[in-house]
């Protein structure tokens, strides 16, 4: 990072105290139990921890697709712990993008149609819809697939084109889990150069649960969530 960046720059995402609870029947379970964390543009987080900690839930809360049960949440220096969920849909469009572990893609669609959808979700005239789908597909080395049918994509590309609709609106912050989960070796570290590359080119950074190692090690910080905290690794 350059120092003009460094200098000027507020946490994209902050979070004081956080605390999860689930209800199951009569039960509440306290999932997350006072986080804090800060997250700067240029910074690739690797959230590790066993199965079932709450690692997802914490993704989800930061995405602003689940809400959080106490504590603050700031997001690019706003307050956005008690929006409403029409609220916070305004605000994620414009600030997070999303990659999961299986990509989620319309299968009976091409690839262009799946990075337009975003698009038009987020209210993106037309006219302005076909450049950032090429661009976004360029980002991942997807340009010549623009019309492929989606379900005629190999694993790893299918990775790609949710990597590039996640792309699409620019957002600031990315938000994966388990991404490479089910990607060899070489796709996984594709798919890491591209993250690398999207963080690194824009004031953007990234939050991603992993349990793979290699990848973890490809960030530039490494947190584990056990008992409901995070702590460095
Ligand atoms: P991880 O991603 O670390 O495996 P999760 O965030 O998916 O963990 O889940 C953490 C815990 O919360 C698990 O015990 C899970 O069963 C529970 N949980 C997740 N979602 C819900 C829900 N909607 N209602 C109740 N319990 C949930
Ligand atoms: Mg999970």
């Amino acid at each position: 990072m350059n120092n003009t960046t460094s200098n000027t720059t507020e946490p994209l995402i902050e979070v004081r105290d956080l605390v999860k609870d689930y209800a199951t029947g009569a039960e509440t379970i306290r999932i997350l139990k006072g986080i804090n964390l800060k997250v700067k543009p240029g910074e690739m987080l690797a959230i590790m921890g066993p199965s079932g900690e709450g690692k997802s839930t914490f993704l989800f809360i930061l995405g602003l697709l689940q809400p959080l049960t106490g504590g603050t949440y700031l997001a690019m220096g706003e307050d956005v712990s008690h929006l409403t969920r029409s609220e916070q849909a305004t605000f994620r469009r414009k600030f997070a993008g999303f990659v999961f572990q299986s990509c989620n893609l319309f299968e009976h669609t091409t690839v262009y149609e799946n990075l337009e959808f975003p698009l038009i979700y987020a209210g993106v005239e037309r006219n302005k819809r076909d450049s950032m789908i090429i661009s976004a597909l360029e980002r991942v080395n997807l340009g010549h697939r623009v019309h492929h049918p989606t379900n005629r994509l190999s694993g790893g590309e299918q990775q790609r084109v949710s990597i590039a609709r996640a792309l699409v609106n620019t957002p600031r912050i990315l938000f994966a889990d388990e991404p490479t989960g089910q990607l060899d070796g070489t796709n996984s570290s594709m798919v890491m150069d591209h993250f690398h590359a999207f963080v690194s080119e824009g004031e953007a950074a990234m939050v991603m649960v992993t349990h793979d190692p290699d990848v973890a090690a490809k960030c530039t910080r490494v947190l584990q969530l056990k008992d409901g905290n995070l702590y460095t690794v």
